[in-house]
């Protein structure tokens, strides 16, 4: 404990003078240090942005998204495949920006840019389509004296806040398509990995965009102060902050979407494949050291292929090279975002061998930086957090089950829902398994792949997110908001029949149409319900 009160009895001193040095420092805005978790060296400075900076960012894109949203989505294609352009030419500088700021491969670091150009080509491409009027059919035969139109129009301002685990694609999930929708979007990526965010900034100013997109850096205020100046606010993070994000989005009325935490299970049958299960879990749990929100977190496997399997996958998982790169791929598995992260992986692993759990491999840290090995856990349950809270890390805790049903009820016994993997060797077992599984996204026979579909929707139920991010059409209307438009298509009288006064004949007789258009059989034509309303308006 520190005690600044002067202790009783002191004389009290005048205020020490402060140097101009010491004046100069407290003026200077406050500077985030980047650190390659890897090594430990520091890779580059932010400023950490007050308020007061987010507020006159947000106030400029106010003033230039207006033309953003008036050039309309052919326009704007024009410049989002511009900077898709860039992406490519400036891959390998990219891949290096992500690599000194997260300890991950080379190869890993080079799927952050490439993710972005493919996305970036989608929703520029096919924006003008989904955000055309639409003319929905109209419900009833007595509003089809109307045109309906559906009117797609941009918040102005996008809030998009980002975790450090893809400081790259990340941003661009959800940046590409609210640009593509029109509005201008402030970005506030994590403050643990913000310069990949920065480079994104760099290359929208230097293909000469107009200035629409604003990256923030900072830690939490700064995050805050993103969400008392957007329109809409989609965040990516934990489970803890998104609810703070929700309430303060709550107080100000705007919508939100959430991409929050999971604890992805994946059930191997008896029917599987085992090698392929063996390989695909081991790259689904170890694929950027398990930092992956779709990331397989806990395996349920059938009894009769449970050796089998463990056996194999915990071959592949001891065959990971784990290290460094430089621009040459050395290694499959790297360093974890942060010590924070370390520490979690840790007391996972020491809590679960502390109840009985065994460490097949890895189970401690790699020897470098904040680096753990990837590790294998079996005789593991649901009441060790290993298994029950989320672990963002190189752990694959595996489980025996007796059959289907029991590895169905276990994926489900979860706060989570955010996406889940069945191996099968018979595909419409694997649907209707999906089909019971409470989670936003399932992928049979393999891993990540719904992340890749961009024409699928990608949301977590449960603890696991509110909202979704892309499904197409959905992916550029969510930053929208969207307009109802009646046009008359009959010449209009001086007035509508059922306008004041008030006739009772005219109410009965619109009564009797609503009824007749909506209603089934006789009830259709339900005249004791018509007479009493005459006597009850009498
Ligand atoms: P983690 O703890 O794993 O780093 P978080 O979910 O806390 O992840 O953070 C994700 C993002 O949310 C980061 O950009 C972080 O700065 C931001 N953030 C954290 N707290 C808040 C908050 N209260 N309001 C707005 N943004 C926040």
């Amino acid at each position: 404990m520190t005690n600044t009160e002067p202790a009783p009895g002191a004389a009290k001193k005048a205020p020490a003078r402060k140097t101009t040095a010491q004046q100069a420092a407290e003026q200077a805005p406050a500077v985030i240090e980047v650190r390659n978790p890897g090594t430990g060296a520091v890779v580059g400075t932010v400023p950490e942005m007050s308020a007061d900076d987010v507020a006159a960012k947000v106030r400029e894109l106010r003033l230039f998204q207006p033309e953003w949203e008036a050039i309309g989505p052919n326009g704007r294609k024009e410049w989002l495949l511009k900077l898709q352009d860039w992406l490519i030419d400036n891959t390998d500088t990219i891949a290096d920006v992500v690599q000194s700021e997260t300890g991950k491969p080379r190869v890993d670091s080079l799927i952050d840019p490439a993710f972005a150009t493919d996305l970036l080509g989608y929703y520029a491409r096919r924006a003008a389509k989904f955000l055309a009027d639409d003319h929905p059919s109209p419900h009833s035969p007595l509003a089809r004296v109307k045109k309906l139109t559906t009117a797609y129009k941009p918040y102005p301002v996008v809030g998009v806040i980002t975790p450090w685990n893809f400081p790259l694609a990340m941003p661009a999930l959800d940046v590409f398509p609210a640009l593509a929708a029109g509005a201008a979007v402030i970005l506030k990526p994590s403050e643990v990995t913000p310069l990949s965010a920065l480079e994104m900034a760099r290359g929208w100013a230097e293909i000469g965009a107009p200035p629409v997109f604003a990256v923030v850096t900072g830690a939490a205020a700064t995050g805050a102060a993103v969400i008392e100046n957007a329109d809409y606010v989609q965040f990516t993070g934990s489970t803890a902050t998104g609810r703070k994000i929700a309430v303060a989005c709550a107080e100000r009325m705007v919508p939100y979407s959430l991409e929050l935490g999971g604890k992805d299970p994946a059930i191997v049958l008896a029917d599987a494949d085992v090698d392929r299960a063996a390989h695909g879990i081991a790259f689904g749990g170890m694929f950027n050291s398990g930092q992956v929100c779709i990331s397989v977190e806990r395996v349920y496997v059938e009894a009769p292929v449970y050796d089998e399997f463990v056996a194999k996958l915990t071959a592949n998982v001891k065959a990971l090279r784990q290290g460094i790169d430089g621009r040459e791929s050395k290694h499959e598995v790297g360093a974890l975002a942060n010590e924070n992260q370390t520490t979690i992986v840790q007391r996972h692993v020491d809590e679960a061998v502390a109840a009985g759990a065994k460490v097949l491999t890895g189970g401690k840290r790699a020897g470098f930086g904040t680096a753990f090995e990837p590790t294998v856990l079996v005789d593991v349950d649901h009441t060790m957090s290993c298994v029950t809270e989320e672990t963002f890390g190189p752990t694959l805790p595996v489980m025996k089950v007796a059959d289907e049903a029991e590895a169905v009820r276990l994926a489900n016994d979860s706060i989570y829902g955010l996406s889940a993997t069945v191996w099968t060797g018979d595909k419409e077992r694997g649907e209707r398994i999906a089909r019971q599984l409470n989670a936003g996204a399932v992928n049979i026979n393999d891993v990540f792949v719904n992340l890749f579909s961009f024409a699928l929707p990608m949301g977590g139920w449960g603890q696991s997110g509110v909202g979704a991010r892309w499904g197409g059409a959905n992916g550029v209307r969510k930053y929208c908001r969207q307009q109802a438009i009646t046009t008359p298509l009959l010449p209009t009288q001086e007035k509508e029949l059922f306008w004041f006064p008030y006739k009772m004949p005219k109410l009965l007789f619109a009564v009797a149409a609503m009824r007749a258009a909506g209603a089934r059989g006789l009830r259709r034509i339900d005249l004791p319900a018509v007479l009493k309303l005459k006597g009850d308006n009498k």
